[in-house]
């Protein structure tokens, strides 16, 4: 079967009816809707909600911060709303400031600016919190999670760090970190925490306050929001020491042509005209998620992550890739490999034959997929709000086929 993809957009509200409630989060989706998307780890489509926030926006925006003419006035306001909206979600505590960022890596790389002494990190993150660290410290993770912590709390007791930087749950497994009890190990050697929650601010709920997460960073383009802005939550002192991350207007409380006077977060991080769609957007995607039952999400992700890992487990020739052997929790992300096939060729049968779409690669994360003996690279299936049960009976069938086809 060959799916056809058109280049139009389509409105679907085939969200998934999980036991007892329903999601009914409309989902703007690619196509005539035969297009399997296996992909929300790396961009989830944006939610309708969202879409219907940019149109209205998207007549009036003006630069916000600017004066008091009509269109700026209403801009600043929809920016500091959807920062309030962003604290809203997770929970921000008095001392925490949300920054508006482009991304994820935007905004580790701004903390990274910010960090006054050392930062140690896992071998297995994502390229985006491993490499804006300026002194880092890279613990090798070990094959169990309470191993791994065990190798963290050696390396922050042994040597003073500034900052434990994590991620909440890992883009080449999905699986999740305890954050809380690493919150409470960081902080008991010395040290603050951050969590890069690119992955999991889309599945599960956070709250700073309850986990003692200090700081927090995550990107609208995986939470159902589209792409331009992410944000870094997190403890104030810092950031308001740091020397600006962008110098500009915007940042500023006064200039001279001798001196400057910087403006305290979150000003101090956003020189420049903001980002005010993409704020509101990742504002909308927070408030439609908040609204919505995390633990229903979890579950239905959880029944078809099962469903899936057990569909592909009984292939012959299939592998799965783990980092732990013993994560209690995790997003929903299956990675595996098919004996005989490059990852790039899976990805490739899987899109052009059956419209399935997943990714393959390295996924920004070398190191570990070497140490895992993964330097091929390996597929990457990852579902979301929009992901159904009938979309992982077809990508199983569709593996089966990929392998006894080979035979
Ligand atoms: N951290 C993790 C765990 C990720 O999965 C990603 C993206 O895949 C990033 C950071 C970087 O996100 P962005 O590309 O939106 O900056």
């Amino acid at each position: 079967m060959t799916a056809v993809l058109s280049a139009d957009t389509c409105r679907t509200t085939a969200i998934a009816k999980v036991s007892g409630a329903d999601l009914q989060v409309p989902l703007v989706q690619g196509g005539e809707c035969s297009y399997a998307n296996f992909d929300y780890a790396a961009s989830a489509p944006a939610l309708a909600q969202v879409t219907d926030r940019i149109a209205e926006l998207l007549p009036t925006y003006a630069s916000v911060h600017r004066g008091a003419g009509y269109a700026s006035r209403i801009s600043t306001l929809t920016y500091e709303n959807a920062r309030e909206s962003v604290a809203r979600f997770v929970n921000c505590a008095d001392d925490q400031v949300v920054v508006f960022t482009r991304n994820t890596t935007d905004s580790l790389n701004l903390l990274a600016q910010c960090v006054p002494g050392s930062t140690v990190v896992l071998d297995v993150e994502h390229h985006a919190n491993l490499l804006p660290w300026n002194d880092a410290r890279i613990v090798t993770a070990a094959d169990t999670i309470e191993e791994t912590i065990e190798r963290l709390i050696g390396e922050l007791c042994t040597k003073p760090a500034a900052l434990l930087a994590i991620t909440g749950a890992s883009n080449v497994t999905g699986e999740i970190l305890p954050i809380a009890r690493l919150a409470d190990i960081a902080h008991r050697c010395g040290a603050r925490i951050l969590v890069d929650a690119a992955q999991l601010a889309p599945h599960r709920r956070i709250d700073l306050q309850e986990c003692g997460v200090d700081y927090i960073a995550f990107s609208g383009h995986k939470l159902y929001a589209p792409f331009g802005a992410g944000v870094l939550v997190g403890r104030r002192d810092w950031l308001d020491e740091a020397q600006p991350y962008l110098a500009g207007g915007g940042a500023v409380r006064e200039v001279t042509i001798e001196s400057t006077e910087w403006a305290c977060a979150p000003a101090r991080h956003e020189a420049g005209s903001p980002n005010v769609l993409g704020a509101a957007a990742i504002a909308t995607a927070c408030e439609t998620l908040h609204a919505l039952d995390f633990d229903v999400i979890a579950e239905h992700e959880k029944a078809l992550t099962a469903q899936l890992t057990d569909g592909l487990s009984a292939i012959e020739g299939v592998s799965l890739v783990r980092l732990w052997n013993d994560a209690p929790d995790a997003v929903g992300i299956v990675t595996f490999t098919v004996d005989g096939f490059e990852a790039g060729e899976i990805a490739a049968f899987l899109s052009a034959e059956h419209g399935i779409g997943v990714r393959d690669g390295r996924f920004c994360a070398h190191p570990v997929l070497a140490r895992l003996g993964l330097s091929g690279g390996a597929v990457r299936a990852s579902l979301g709000l929009g992901s159904s049960s009938d979309d992982v009976t077809r990508l199983v069938d569709a593996v089966n086929i990929l392998v006894s086809n080979q035979r």
